[in-house]
């Protein structure tokens, strides 16, 4: 950095104005919103399990009193939540926490929890246990320096992963001291940033340029990949554009990571319009994930054949750059790319391992006996491979 450049602490934070006005009108929601008293009651009735949470420029792309505004069913509790079934932690996050904050779940990259909090609370999150007044789990690091010591420790960790909650809500100095900590670990080469900040706060980018010279300043040091979480292409605003554009100015490579998810984006014209607009916008497509078995968000899950059908179809619309994307669903055991189904007749899905948990010897390909109305692979896993 020059001397003439802001450090930090000293940038214009337009967006925390903008994230503490975003709580302000959550908490105003309940009375001010265009909504049913039943919705009200249950916008007051998640504040101890999952508090509902929209930041205010984003409220303005839904139409609340439509109950099938794909925005709105991302954001607004629904009476489905009620239902207890699920697991609030889908993919044994915390069999592979090896320090407090720290997952260490495949070889090469070390995941970072470095916050619990987000700019808004999507219905389905993976991770709304972090965010629970009622559950209260401290998954966050608590201390980065003994976290530090464990990838320092491991060579053969190659990446870092900032996640969370949203990583981006940190505050500039926060982001910057973690890249400074980061940067003395020499097998490291690569940081990815998971944020849903570009569909929700796109300011967040725009102004901040401390944040921006952080980014550029490491570019030297790490690959930074930013991976974008977009749900729906309501979401792809001027605002979220300008903020990809900025992103990829300072160096920064994004990818799309979509979670499928039914009623919000579950599709075929909904995927097929939002591969292809990040991709234009320079989001190379990575991951679809396959809804997980949250509890209070089983509402969104769809059958594994019926995803399936559903990417077949969106890839026979998009060229081969588009449809690079694979289809995964995260278990306990790892990543598996879902396949497809055995030559007809039809009688059992192929999936592949992606990323296999440390200490996991699957075979590569699994077959299972087709069940159309399957949802989800048993845990633990299998039970009995085919
Ligand atoms: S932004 Fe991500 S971590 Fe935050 S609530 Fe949504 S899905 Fe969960």
């Amino acid at each position: 950095m020059t001397s003439s450049t802001p450090t930090p602490s000293q940038t214009h934070l337009a967006w925390r104005e903008e994230l503490t006005a975003s709580l302000r009108f959550a908490q105003m929601a309940a009375t001010d919103l265009p909504l049913d008293p039943e919705d009200r009651d249950r916008i007051t009735a998640a504040q101890t399990h999952f508090p509902f949470l929209v930041p205010m420029d984003y409220a303005q792309l839904i139409d609340w009193q439509d109950p099938q505004d794909p925005l709105r069913q991302l954001l607004l509790p629904s009476a489905y939540e009620d239902e207890d079934q699920g697991a609030l932690d889908t993919s044994g996050e915390a069999l592979s926490t090896v320090v407090p904050g720290l997952q260490h779940k495949y070889d090469q990259t070390a995941v970072l929890i470095v916050t619990q909090a987000c700019a808004g609370h999507c219905r389905y999150c993976f991770r709304r246990r972090l965010m629970s007044k009622d559950v209260m789990v401290k998954e966050t690091i608590e201390d980065l320096q003994v976290a530090i010591a464990y990838i320092h420790a491991h060579p053969e960790i190659d990446n870092v992963l900032l996640s969370g909650g949203d990583p981006m809500v940190c505050s500039t100095q926060r982001l910057a001291n973690l890249f400074a900590a980061l940067a003395n670990i020499p097998h490291l080469w690569q940081i990815r940033i998971s944020t849903k900040l570009p569909a929700f706060l796109p300011s967040r980018f725009t102004t901040d340029p401390a944040l921006l010279q952080v980014l550029a300043q490491y570019q030297d040091r790490f690959q930074i990949i930013v991976q974008c979480h977009f749900d729906h292409p309501h979401e792809l605003t001027p605002a979220a554009e300008q903020a990809l554009a900025t992103l990829r100015e300072v160096g920064c490579i994004l990818t799309a990571q979509i979670p499928l998810m039914q009623g919000v984006n579950a599709t075929v014209d909904v995927l097929e319009q939002l591969f292809k607009r990040l991709h234009r916008l320079g989001v190379l497509p990575q991951y679809l994930f396959h809804p997980r078995p949250v509890k209070h968000a089983l509402h969104f899950q769809l059958p594994i054949v019926a995803g399936l059908q559903l990417v077949e179809a969106v890839r026979q619309r998009c060229n081969g750059s588009v449809k690079r994307f694979r289809y995964i669903l995260t278990h306990t055991d790892g990543k598996l790319e879902l396949v497809g189904l055995t030559p007809s007749p039809a009688s059992q899905l192929i999936a592949r391992w992606h990323q296999q948990r440390r200490g996991s010897h699957h075979p590569e390909i699994l077959l299972w006996p087709l069940d159309t109305q399957m949802v989800w692979l048993p845990d633990p896993f299998p039970p009995k491979p085919c």
